[in-house]
């Protein structure tokens, strides 16, 4: 087959499909994937198992992101994988160095306190600009700008079932504005202060706090202290119009002021997750059990997934949910879902 026929069958396919009813309107939507250069081998399974689960279907737009130029063969190898258009964005340097109110040299302290402590990326700096910037910058990227829902992918990360259905479509259809596969436990000498601060940015703002928030997948004492619990953002699909808007941009705002990006390690997980759980309705939070995902440790894997109509390659028994680092039992008991039956004694 020469290179010319099969471009034309490429385009008479696109042509059938459009043709067809069930080829509706794609949303407001982009995947979005920030990395290195040497992420390129970490992300290929990853695109590949995307788009053989889903995108295949749709070819939304995927935006690559990273604080240098992305190299040739980064550009190459990911676009002939992704169906949708594949774009290529740098960061620029105010959204990736120190705001001027850091104090370099206390930063460096505490990263060599937090080698020292043993503590996960407690001595990396490009860690701290990377949590910082998923937290108060991607969605402000010019190329993120022109779209409304992301679905975030790291390298290293696998979908495991089919998704037959419009996941951005089923988020503006449903009114959702966040939604996770995962939810666990933050480590605390990461965070610290950061209760401590969203407490404060609440007395300030009072009327932040949404009437019907989730609060209680936060916190087991009505806001007093924080349980550790949020949504592991490396899997994410939610409107970006969320972080974009008061109050979470003031939120932002106020965590970057209190310096904890850099004067502790804060995640962008414990940090959106508060956000969501704190501002948004309950009702907009949505938990995408369908979704079969692994992220290096942990996967989660839909439960009786034949009996659901899933096609799934992983197995129940390999399921985070219901295990005591999890917090998906929390999550369920926030939004007063009854437990599904048959789980795990854990
Ligand atoms: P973990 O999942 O918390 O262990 O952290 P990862 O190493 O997976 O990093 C989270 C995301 O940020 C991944 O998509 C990485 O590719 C990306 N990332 C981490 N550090 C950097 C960095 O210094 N530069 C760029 N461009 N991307 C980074
Ligand atoms: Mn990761």
């Amino acid at each position: 087959q020469s290179e010319d026929s099969r471009h034309k069958f490429r385009l008479q396919n696109t042509f059938a499909e459009q043709q067809s009813s069930e080829f509706a309107a794609l949303e407001n939507a982009t995947f979005v994937t920030l990395a290195r250069n040497s992420d390129l081998l970490g992300l290929m399974n990853t695109i590949r198992s995307v788009e053989d689960r889903f995108n295949n279907r749709y070819h939304y737009d995927w935006v690559f992101l990273n604080n240098e130029p992305f190299t040739e063969e980064f550009v190459k190898v990911s676009s002939s994988l992704v169906s949708g258009q594949a774009r290529y964005g740098v960061i620029g340097l105010d959204h990736w160095s120190y705001p001027d109110w850091i104090n370099r040299t206390a930063a460096a302290e505490v990263r060599n306190k937090m080698r020292n402590a043993g503590i996960i990326y407690g001595d990396s700096e490009s860690y701290r600009h990377m949590c910082r910037y998923e937290s108060g910058f991607f969605y402000h990227h010019p190329l993120m700008r022109e779209y409304k829902y992301y679905w975030r992918v790291e390298p290293d990360t696998l979908l495991h079932c089919d998704i037959d259905y419009d996941v951005f479509k089923y988020m503006r259809e449903e009114k959702k504005k966040y939604g996770f596969t995962i939810a666990l436990r933050e480590y605390i000498s990461t965070i610290e202060s950061l209760w401590d601060v969203t407490r404060q940015y609440l007395s300030h703002v009072p009327d932040a706090l949404n009437s019907n928030s989730l609060l209680e997948f936060i916190s087991d004492d009505y806001g007093v202290t924080y349980n550790l619990c949020h949504f592991w953002t490396n899997f994410e699909i939610a409107d970006m119009d969320f972080w974009r808007a008061p109050p979470y941009q003031d939120y932002f705002d106020f965590l970057d002021k209190a310096g904890g990006f850099f004067y502790e390690r804060w995640g962008d997980a414990p940090v959106h997750s508060i956000a969501a759980s704190l501002f948004l309705d309950k009702k907009e939070i949505h938990f995408f059990d369908d979704i079969g995902y692994t992220h290096p440790p942990f996967t989660h894997c839909p439960m009786n997934p034949i009996e659901r109509g899933l096609t799934c390659s992983c197995l129940p028994t390999q399921n985070f949910d219901w295990q005591s680092y999890s917090c998906t039992r929390q999550f369920y008991k926030a939004q007063n879902m009854p437990l599904p039956d048959n789980i795990p004694n854990a």
